[in-house]
């Protein structure tokens, strides 16, 4: 892709920034008590400014009514979007639609542009991804147990789809889902067991189960994340995504990129923790004329996580350059590298933040306590940081010798 020059960047980040603390920060207040429902009108004004504004779809070529930026660009204004949490959500770069546009944009055949990547691209729709299952350790995806089995039926040939989801995040809602299950269980490679399915959320037999409760929240919408069961869904054969028994492929390429994109989105809610916990500690006074910021336990923290958060940037967008430059292949270990190392900061600033505002910390009265329930998934999901450190390890070990 394009690189968009330095000062055009600077200014379209500024630009975007502004967008942000004007329009999407004070759409906050509602959203924290009432959540997304609570501020349907309001989200819905600023998506049409920022298609006004050319901003829609950052993450996408213009070909797909984007803007064709690198992916080292897109990782700077991820972190800008990220900043709030309607950030991403505004400007139709959410995951997981922004993961399944990309696998859409390059493997749908010419009936799924039309019926499932069009409209997500319009914003009309959402869409989510069902891979992980209860039963199996999301870990070590070979193991799926969801069956798309190949039959005929009165209609033509077609998919019948058995087995168990969770953790589908944003289905409720969805529009289509793009699952992953066993197509040809006979093969000798787990890896090329399972292909990749689109499968309209209003299908027979497809049972929503529950939106899972997060630390006491189950959330709505975009927000959630749900448990599905598919008791003979079926699907005219039209809906296979990609070349059978490509699911893992297909789905390897999501990763790198989508990596970038969660890291600096990360960085984002690090930078506005980071603000937060200044203003505390530079206002909340335990005796007159006496600041928490005087205290040199606090001062660590800021300087800290100061530290860590500019550490952190810089190897996601050296990550994010290498992608761009050489490919995903040529990143694998620095993407792992950036994922275990920016969930672990994330953690850190927020739970720094939240200690330095004390009970109000805890509280849902500023969003500290959301970005701690939303985002401690952030060293689970797109691969468990031991398994990232794992990979990091074992390229190093490599180098004496040694094979793991
Ligand atoms: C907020 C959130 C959103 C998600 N969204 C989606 C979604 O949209 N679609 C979807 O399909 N899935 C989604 N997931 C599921 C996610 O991909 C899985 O949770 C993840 O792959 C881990 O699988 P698991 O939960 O089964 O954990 P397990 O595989 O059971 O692992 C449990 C723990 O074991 C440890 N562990 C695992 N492997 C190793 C190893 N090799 N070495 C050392 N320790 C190890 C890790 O600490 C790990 O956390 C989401 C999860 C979360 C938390």
């Amino acid at each position: 892709m394009p690189t968009t020059s330095a000062t055009n960047m600077d200014t379209l980040l500024s630009d975007i920034r502004t967008f942000v603390d004007n329009v999407l920060l004070p759409l906050e207040d509602d959203f924290r008590e009432g959540g997304l429902s609570a501020i349907t009108d309001g989200l819905r004004e600023a998506r049409e400014q920022v298609r006004a504004n050319g901003w829609w779809c950052p993450q996408m070529d213009e070909a797909h009514g984007g803007m064709s930026l690198s992916l080292h660009d897109f990782g700077r204004l991820s972190e800008v979007l990220g900043r709030s949490p309607l950030g991403h959500l505004a400007f139709n770069c959410q995951a997981p639609d922004a993961g399944n546009m990309e696998i859409l944009a390059d493997h749908a055949s010419d009936m799924q542009r039309a019926r499932y990547l069009d409209p997500l691209l319009e914003g009309e729709v959402r869409s989510c991804f069902a891979m992980t299952e209860p039963e199996n350790a999301g870990s070590n995806p070979k193991q799926l147990s969801t069956t798309a089995e190949r039959t005929s039926t009165d209609d033509g040939q077609a998919f019948v789809l058995n087995g168990h989801k969770w953790f589908t995040t944003g289905a409720d809602g969805s529009a289509f889902t793009i699952v992953m299950a066993v197509t040809h269980p006979e093969e000798d490679n787990p890896y090329q067991r399972a292909s990749m399915l689109i499968v309209p959320m209003d299908s027979d037999g497809l049972e929503h189960v529950r939106r899972i409760p997060i630390m006491g929240e189950e959330g709505e919408g975009w927000l959630s994340h749900s448990e599905l069961k598919f008791h003979d869904v079926t699907v005219p054969v039209d809906h296979l995504l990609g070349p059978a028994q490509h699911g893992f492929s297909i789905a390897q390429e999501r990763l790198g990129p989508g990596r970038i994109h969660h890291c600096m989105r990360w960085i984002g809610i690090c930078e506005r923790a980071f603000e937060m916990m200044c203003e505390r500690a530079a206002t909340r006074e335990l005796s007159p004329g006496t600041p928490l910021a005087s205290k040199q336990t606090i001062q660590n923290w800021v300087a800290e996580s100061r530290a860590r958060i500019d550490a952190a940037r810089l190897m996601v967008l050296d990550a994010a350059k290498t992608i761009d430059d050489e490919g995903a292949r040529a990143a694998r270990v620095d993407i792992s590298t950036i994922k275990f190392f920016v969930a672990d900061t994330l953690h850190d600033v927020l739970d720094h933040a939240i200690q330095v505002h004390g009970a109000l910390g805890v509280t849902d009265d500023t969003l500290l306590s959301f970005w701690y329930r939303h985002e401690r998934g952030a060293s689970i999901y797109d691969g468990p940081s031991e398994v990232h450190k794992s990979v990091v390890a074992r390229r190093i070990f490599k180098q004496y010798g040694i094979k793991l």
